[in-house]
């Protein structure tokens, strides 16, 4: 038999098993370990280096200061070394993507205009010309990205399309007669907007264009969207010419971010300026790509790009975090309200309201950052091979589980600050307090990198087509109809791709009114069983584009809402599958039965969110329902006593939490 549960059931009717006694900083230096996975080495020294130069978030500084010291600090990282991690060896970095995603999400904990700044530079500028240029770019830039001698911005956005990449409108035309492209906004929606960098730092682009070119002989032909170095400033930051730059002005958050806007005005470059892995011009306008597609080359080259979705995911991660510890922390010290029979008043966190409102978060934070864990090394596995040799399924699936990622983990991050801004009164509202500025700086996280509805769409479509490879020529009427013609087939996959859970689910009682509900397996099938009801149905609705007066497009926007939760759906299984999967490598029985409890409440709590579906489909029973509920309750008091080991574990730098609400109470 496999892992049975020993110890507690949370609800009344089974007897408490209680959590076995263990020192404060055993629990944390445990729980610690399993957080921080494979790079722990690389986020101590982050962690050494906020606390060390303070970096966090701070109010009453100006602008111009606040974005000139961004700069300072991103040049106090070189020496630290993973500004050159993400870069391959034989182009003067060092290899590592894993560290060099994980110190740039480490930087959640500490101030989020850096580690967008940082993001943009090192991970999508330097991203961009790594992962989409050939060795002459590599040779021409990586090094002095890496320095900060080439500083750099990734102007894909423009201010009439956002999440509609393929819509851009900027052009790069090709000249045989000059041999260089020719850069231009031709409308005033093409105007590249938002850009971190562009308003003052940036003296690069790596800029999004729909390549126009004629071979000899032909008539100019569009191939879709591609990435060109362009230059945008000298060497005094004045804008080159053609090249018109502005700022956006003040956002609603990350002030040390030079969000700007960039206007091209037929703007020459070379021909050797094109990031051209997967499509070139030769001198006669010639265009040669290894991929036919247009659609299929479009999406390989953004799916070049996840490594910024993946970061800005783990650092939301972080800032939620660190939001919670700071909440966790004062409902420990803040008493307020005395009970009838005592002098002295209650601690928040003994209320069980507070419990609730911040110890399911917390439950949600340990599994979604093990989730992440799990994404970046495998996106560290697929980045440190040669492009060529990688699995396109692989890769496919890579791509969802990013979007997914971090679909869930900004929002869960967006909605743990909030609470955690509210569950500390009015002294969360003050800056000093640091919740309100972490507030508006993770704002923006559900947005860019791919807005979060956007993403679980997209996700949702992948689950639909199982995949499959050749979709993606395929637009959205073209889709639907390809779902409807398979809508039979449709269904979540029956073995689990991970042999744990698998084993679980064979191991669990398929009764859904009797099966225990702490064990993992019954918990792996309560999410499981949702997902392809989801799935099964969502199909089925769209199996009308397939009638003979059906208008497509407005079936798939009929369905649309169905699609989002079946995205939702698979973002909570996914995250618990890796949770299951960690904890089953937990050897020390303390750690893994207090994580247990942890993986509990998460399920539990996602269950009760969620219960109006679950008993509308009959998923759940109303006993069962009460049972779910009473649940939440009792995981809340069984961790109540280890709260604050639990958030200690995240490893927040002391400074981050040194701060006169938690100092004073
Ligand atoms: C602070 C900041 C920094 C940024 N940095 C950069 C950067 O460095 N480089 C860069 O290239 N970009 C950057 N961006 C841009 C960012 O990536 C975009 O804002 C993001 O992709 C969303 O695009 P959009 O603003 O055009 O919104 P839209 O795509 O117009 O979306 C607006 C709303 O409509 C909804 N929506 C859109 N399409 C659909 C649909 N099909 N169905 C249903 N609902 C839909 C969305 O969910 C969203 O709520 C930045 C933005 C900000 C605010």
């Amino acid at each position: 038999m496999a892992e049975r549960e020993q110890v507690s059931a949370p609800t009344t009717d089974t007897p408490e098993d209680p959590i076995p006694e263990m020192s404060a900083a055993e629990v944390t230096a445990q729980l610690r370990t399993v957080l921080d996975g494979r790079w722990a080495a690389t986020r101590d020294v982050v962690r050494d280096q906020i606390q060390a130069a303070g970096l966090v978030p701070k109010s009453g500084v100006s602008i111009p200061d606040y974005r000139a010291n961004m700069l300072d600090a991103m040049h106090a990282m070189i020496p630290l070394g993973f500004p050159a991690d993400g870069f391959a060896t034989t182009h003067g970095g060092t290899g590592d993507v894993g560290a060099a995603v994980t110190a740039i999400e480490e930087l959640g904990y500490g101030d989020l205009s850096l580690m967008v700044k940082a993001g943009v530079q090192w991970g999508l500028f330097g991203g961009a010309v790594e992962n989409l240029g050939t060795e002459r770019h590599h040779e021409k830039y990586v090094r002095g990205l890496i320095d900060l001698d080439v500083l750099g911005c990734f102007a894909m956005t423009e201010t009439g399309h956002g999440s509609n990449v393929q819509a851009l409108e900027t052009t790069a035309t090709y000249l045989p007669e000059s041999g260089e492209f020719e850069i231009n906004s031709p409308t005033p929606s093409s105007r590249k907007d938002f850009i971190g960098g562009a308003a003052q730092h940036a003296r690069y682009a790596s800029v999004f264009a729909q390549l126009i070119t004629a071979g000899p002989g032909e008539e100019p032909t569009g191939h879709g969207v591609h990435c060109f170095v362009v230059p945008i400033r000298d060497a005094d930051g004045n804008d080159l010419p053609g090249v018109t730059t502005s700022d956006c002005g003040l956002k609603g958050g990350l002030p040390g971010v030079d969000n700007g806007r960039i206007v091209f005005d037929h703007v020459r470059i070379p021909r050797e300026d094109l990031l051209n892995r997967y499509g070139d011009v030769a001198a006669d306008g010639t265009y040669s790509s290894p991929i036919e597609s247009l659609n299929r080359r479009f999406f390989t080259m953004l799916g070049t790009l996840i490594r910024g979705r993946v970061t800005v995911g783990a650092a939301a991660g972080a800032a939620g975090r660190l939001g919670l510890a700071l909440a966790v922390k004062y409902a420990l010290v803040r008493r307020q309200f005395a009970a009838p029979d005592s002098e002295e008043e209650l601690v928040l966190l003994d209320y069980r309201t507070h419990q609730r409102r911040l110890l399911p978060l917390v439950a949600r934070a340990y599994a979604f950052a093990v989730a992440q864990n799990e994404v970046v090394a495998e996106l560290h596995e697929l980045q440190s091979g040669d492009p060529a040799d990688a699995d396109p399924d692989e890769v496919r699936k890579l791509e969802v589980k990013a979007a997914a990622i971090k679909a869930g983990h900004t929002e869960l991050a967006s909605r743990a600050i909030s609470e955690a801004r509210e569950a500390c009164g009015g002294a969360g509202y003050l800056d000093e307090n640091r919740l309100p500025l972490l507030r508006g700086d993770i704002d923006v996280f559900t947005t860019f990198e791919g807005d979060n509805l956007i993403l679980r769409q997209l996700v949702a479509k992948q689950l639909l087509t199982a995949y499959a490879g050749d979709i993606s020529d395929l637009d959205a009427v073209g889709w639907i109809r390809f779902v409807a013609s398979t809508v039979k087939d449709i269904a979540l996959e029956k073995t689990a791709a991970r042999q744990v859970v698998q084993t679980l689910l064979d191991d669990s009682d398929e009764d859904p009114e009797n099966s225990d509900l702490t064990h993992p397996g019954t918990q792996l099938r309560l999410l499981r069983n949702r997902e392809d009801h989801l799935l099964r149905t969502a199909a089925n609705r769209m199996r009308r584009a397939q009638d003979d007066d059906a208008d497509a497009q407005e079936v798939f926007t009929a369905t649309q809402d169905h699609l989002i939760k079946v995205g939702d759906a698979h973002i909570e299984r996914v995250v618990l599958e890796s949770l299951v999967d960690v904890i089953g490598t937990v050897t020390d029985k303390q750690t893994r039965t207090l994580l247990k409890r942890v993986r509990d409440l998460f399920v539990y709590s996602l269950v009760e969110d969620d219960l109006g579906w679950y008993l509308m489909h009959r998923h759940v029973s109303v006993e069962r329902a009460k049972a779910v509920r009473r649940g939440v309750n009792d995981l809340c008091g069984t961790l109540r006593p280890h709260a604050e080991q639990l958030v200690d574990a995240f490893g927040v730098p002391d400074v981050a939490l040194d701060v006169p609400m938690i100092r004073h109470g």
